[in-house]
């Protein structure tokens, strides 16, 4: 699954290959992509109209477009893919919406059809519009994910960090990899309860999630089987994962087996020594 990395990888190159160009044509090759209930609308929207820049919030990215002409909204969800292309070039086998820019085409490429795209009209904020947009918490990065904030959250809350750290509304964009390696970092069990962990735990935690998430837009995401940038190139944080994916593996700093488990519904990686419950 794309993660905040992936997906702010995906907008640099959005960024650095489809603005200002004129949106010529869009074809929907799969309706259901399209969360809009008038796919000639969402069509009409877009054509005539040009890309000024892309934003992204949490793992949403948000395309802006000239003249105040509305918002392009994606969600690449478990296998989305944009793709830079020529018209010409043969169809991708999942291909799914394709945008047509003068002489190129952006593909939207998705394997399992979980991903969404949205067209916002003129004059509507993205978050009336893209659905779950509204309840992101603050971005990693920004001022307001901040020791204080995140003590505050924690303090009542009895559930497994690991749970907190994939809650949205947490922070925004956190997904399994980045929290199991920052737990990591972090010498925390994913098991321990929110409600029991020190001011300086959490600000050491806080620390190490914005770090693994730099290290991986850095290194432009992780190695997932269905990832690629714009471009169709493979990013490389998997190899330098401390514990993500490396079940049954050596711990890199003291040799323990790493461990994974079930937690809520996801898998949980840790070093039983490294990060003691
Ligand atoms: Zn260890």
């Amino acid at each position: 699954m794309p993660e905040l990395p992936e997906v702010e990888t995906v907008r640099r190159g959005l960024n650095n290959t489809t603005l200002n160009q004129p949106i010529t044509g869009v074809e929907v090759l799969l309706d259901r992509t399209i969360a809009h209930p008038d796919i000639a609308a969402f069509k009409a929207g877009l054509v005539n109209s040009q890309l000024k820049t892309w934003h992204r919030r949490g793992k949403y990215l948000i395309g802006e477009l000239a003249a105040g002409a509305g918002h392009l909204g994606v969600h690449l969800r478990m296998t989305g893919q944009t793709l830079w292309t020529k018209p010409e070039v043969t169809l991708e086998k999942h291909t799914r919406v394709r945008f047509f820019l003068g002489d190129r085409e952006l593909r939207y490429v998705d394997q399992r059809t979980f991903g969404q795209i949205w067209w916002v009209p003129p004059g509507v904020e993205p978050s009336e519009v893209m659905h779950g947009l509204k309840s992101l918490g603050p971005e990693p990065f920004d001022e307001a994910f901040s020791d204080r904030y995140l003590a505050a959250w924690m303090r009542d809350r009895k559930r497994p960090i690991k749970n907190a750290l994939l809650d949205q509304s947490l922070v925004a964009g956190v997904g399994n990899i980045y929290a199991d390696e920052s737990l990591f970092l972090s010498r925390i069990n994913p098991l321990t309860h929110c409600s029991t962990l020190k001011p300086k735990q959490l600000s050491t935690l806080r620390k190490h999630v914005i770090e693994v998430l730099e290290a991986s837009i850095a290194a432009s995401g992780t190695t997932l089987r269905d990832y690629r940038t714009v471009e169709g190139v493979n990013g490389n944080y998997g190899s330098q994962a401390w514990v993500y994916g490396r079940d049954k593996e050596a711990c890199r700093v003291c040799q323990t087996t790493i461990e994974r488990i079930k937690l809520a519904g996801r898998s949980a990686h840790f070093c039983p020594k490294c990060q003691p419950i």
